[in-house]
């Protein structure tokens, strides 16, 4: 069963209004409706409005809509059933019957990619110290990246060579198909599978919740684009994507000025 009814009962326990507001705390009353800044795309004028009566949000910049589940879904990048999961506690709705059966394919497939994305961003911030990633090193230290940023942010160096993550990634069981999808692996005019980024530093693009959803990165030879993301996965969307990295390397520099204060 889809269980149908703990949906709609927490749909009626909840108010999508005070659960937002937990993530927006400037959210406003503009007549029938609230309003804020977007939490999903950078914007300076408000576009974002939640309406009381439809329990459902839209933004005029980005056309993000949908319900409260949609709304955590997005902005904690969780599946439908772990965003689910995460207001029935809210509600006080007992959590039963919910078993991995109920899982839809698509909430299947994105925890086997952040599962992908997780091993990436390991297998990246190892690779970062070793004694091929000289450059890279070199690269942060002199822009005063403190080893504090590397740790706090994961970030790494993805091998130049053409198929060593794919290789550590197949070995410990992803399929090609799922590395593909991920965005961490592409397959070449000759029909070999070659690792997505390579020779870069990779800087990763996490959701709310602190989980790998894509990578930005930044090449230290002539090679390929200077600065090259993720491309669209089922995890993240283009669009986001900037924004994302923004978020990230203003965060960076944030904490590049703590550390020298
Ligand atoms: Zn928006």
């Amino acid at each position: 069963m889809r269980s149908q009814n703990i949906v709609e009962t927490i749909r009626e326990r909840l108010d999508i209004v005070e659960v937002i507001r937990e993530y927006i705390p400037s959210l406003k009353k503009a007549g029938r409706n609230f309003k804020a800044l977007c939490p999903f795309h950078n914007e300076k004028t408000p576009s974002f409005t939640v309406n009381p009566d439809t329990q459902r949000f839209y933004c005029f910049g980005c056309q993000e809509n949908g319900d409260v589940f949609t709304f955590i879904e997005k902005i904690d990048g969780l599946t439908f059933m772990e965003s689910v999961k995460k207001l029935a506690d809210k509600a006080g709705v007992q959590w039963e019957g919910f078993s991995m059966k109920s899982m839809t394919e698509n909430d299947r497939i994105r925890i086997e990619l952040k599962k992908a994305m997780e091993l990436a961003t390991v297998f990246y911030s190892r690779f970062l110290t070793s004694s091929n990633a000289l450059k890279a090193a070199q690269y942060l230290k002199d822009r005063n990246v403190s080893q504090k940023s590397v740790e706090k942010f994961s970030l790494g160096f993805s091998p130049i060579s053409e198929n060593m993550f794919v290789n550590e990634a197949v070995k410990r069981g992803f399929s090609k198909e799922l590395l593909i999808k991920a965005g961490l692996a592409y397959v070449k005019e000759n029909g070999q599978i070659t690792d997505y980024f390579r020779g870069r530093v990779m800087f990763p693009i996490k959701n709310t919740l602190g989980e790998v959803i894509a990578f930005g990165a930044r090449t230290l030879d002539d090679f390929g684009p200077k600065y090259l993301n993720s491309p669209e996965t089922p995890l993240f969307s283009k669009r986001k994507t900037l924004y994302g990295i923004f978020e990230a390397l203003r965060d960076i520099r944030k904490e590049k000025k703590n550390s020298f204060a």
